[in-house]
């Protein structure tokens, strides 16, 4: 598919810099450019090789509307198909000055482009073909990074692995559901269809690949999607202390007033692995305090939403009732709950009390960071698959590929009890048929304008 305009962004951050790009794409692309850049050699830019990087002055119309030099730069182009977008693109490099990249652009606006939306040059290349929809999550991904592990997983993503692993799905029903319909259509000729059996077997094999990718969705999202998790307990049982030393510095204020932590705080970081949407609570207990109340309230809200608490005791002194009403409130959670037995650093009374209450518990200090790694061990093995490599495995990242995942496997196990049941194949197909729409949704191919809108609005303009 292409577009019948052409856009143009700047696609470096907005601020000072030593160098700043522009992309221009579209099928006027290099007519634009020829405008705002002339190559120092006189020769026009549409003469260069693409993918050459060509060195000329970069003009820009003054209030008179006559075309100036205002800088130097690079500018290199790639020719339909061969570029990300898939479509004629230019990019030009100019010096990175707020003011400097601001004109360029306005003069590539001037020269016939128009303003590129957020999203838009990725969009441009998931339509044309260029990528799959995991691919561009992948990038998005990529790009909104905050913790090694994440790098690691989106960039594995970019290359289509989610992608390829939907085709030989999609194909292998593909073959199921021709071999039904050649009989249905050619009865009389000598087609060679599957038996009953092959088909048997051909979706057992697509049902066990889908969950053997569904599987991995724990590891993915508690690394791109992040665990929210909750750091809750009593007033000063070192829970601020805890979130400061799981961001790795002093976001929380820590003082043994009680009542300090009021609102909720919240920040991404890593423990091991595992990407924490972290929230720091105002303490649980009785209060009259208003504003604390509200935090309160609040600190009870984000419990119910985590999926991973931190339970925080102090460990030096006895649990009192309000601990133990904390360990009986946590009881039926959801949640993965680890109860945190604080201030080991001045020894720990009672440990059999945290035992005896949770599956999970761990000694540690807030105040020296002493069993921090234990701690960081014990998230990992609750939400990492190990055995996953995320540099080479096909993972599934976020909630959109495993619902489209889910649908496509309830839908093919429906097929498959169908023929156990002993339905006739036929009889079989739609389930067949709505599980290839899943797998489509999934890698993009058929995926509705509305789900292709929302992933591409949350990436910058210029990307
Ligand atoms: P919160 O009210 O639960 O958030 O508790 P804070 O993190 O504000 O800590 C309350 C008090 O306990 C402060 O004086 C901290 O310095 C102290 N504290 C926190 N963690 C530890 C720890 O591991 N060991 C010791 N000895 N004191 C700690």
């Amino acid at each position: 598919m292409f577009y019948g305009d052409t856009i143009a962004a700047i696609s470096t951050a907005r601020g000072k810099g030593g160098v700043a790009l522009l992309r221009i794409s579209g099928p006027d692309a290099i007519f634009v450019c020829e405008k705002v850049f002339l190559p120092k050699s006189g020769k026009p830019l549409s003469q260069y090789a693409p993918r050459t990087a060509i060195f000329g002055s970069i003009l820009a119309p003054d209030d008179r509307g006559a075309w100036n030099e205002i800088d130097n730069g690079l500018a290199t182009v790639f020719r339909a198909p061969a570029s990300f977008t898939g479509e004629d693109t230019v990019e030009i490099c100019c010096h990175g000055g707020i003011l400097l990249t601001q004109t360029v652009l306005t003069a590539c606006f001037a020269a016939g482009a128009r303003a590129a939306e957020a999203g838009e040059f990725t969009r441009r290349a998931f339509l044309n073909g260029k990528m799959g929809l995991s691919a561009a999550e992948a990038l998005g991904d990529l790009l909104e990074a905050q913790t090694r592990e994440q790098l690691t997983l989106a960039h594995a993503g970019t290359d289509g692995r989610v992608e390829r692993k939907c085709r030989e799905i999609y194909d292998a029903l593909c073959a199921v559901l021709s071999s039904v319909y050649a009989k249905i259509d050619y009865p009389d000729e000598d087609l060679a269809d599957m038996s009953r059996e092959e088909m048997e077997a051909s979706l057992a094999e697509c049902s066990a690949r889908i969950e053997k990718l569904l599987d991995t969705y724990r590891t993915g999202h508690a690394i791109a999607e992040g665990i929210p998790t909750v750091i809750c307990g009593k007033p000063n049982v070192g829970k601020s202390s805890l979130y400061n030393r799981i961001v790795g510095r002093d976001a929380a204020i820590v003082t043994d007033v009680e009542g300090t932590t009021r609102d909720v705080l919240t920040e991404v970081a890593s423990l091991g692995r595992v990407t924490l949407r972290l929230f720091d609570t105002a303490g649980l207990h009785e209060t009259d305090d208003v504003v604390e109340k509200i935090g309160i309230d609040r600190a009870r809200k984000a419990l119910a939403d985590a999926e991973l608490i931190l339970a925080v005791f102090d460990g030096s002194v006895a649990p009192d009732e309000e601990d133990n009403a904390l360990a009986a409130s946590l009881a039926d959670t959801n949640a993965t709950v680890i109860a945190v037995i604080n201030k080991s650093d001045l020894g720990v009374v009672k440990e059999d009390f945290y035992t005896s209450h949770f599956s999970h518990t761990i000694t540690l200090s807030a105040k020296d960071g002493e069993g921090l790694e234990v701690l960081s061990a014990l998230v990992e093995s609750c939400f990492i698959n190990g055995e996953l490599d995320t540099k080479t495995d096909t993972v599934l990242t976020n909630a959109r590929q495993k619902g489209a995942a889910l649908t496509a496997l309830e839908a093919i196990n429906r097929a498959r009890e169908g023929l156990a049941y002993g339905l006739p194949v036929e009889l079989c197909c739609s389930d067949c048929e709505a599980a290839m729409q899943a797998i489509a949704e999934l890698d993009g191919r058929a995926v509705s304008e509305d789900i292709v809108s929302h992933i591409f609005s949350h990436f910058c303009v210029g990307k």
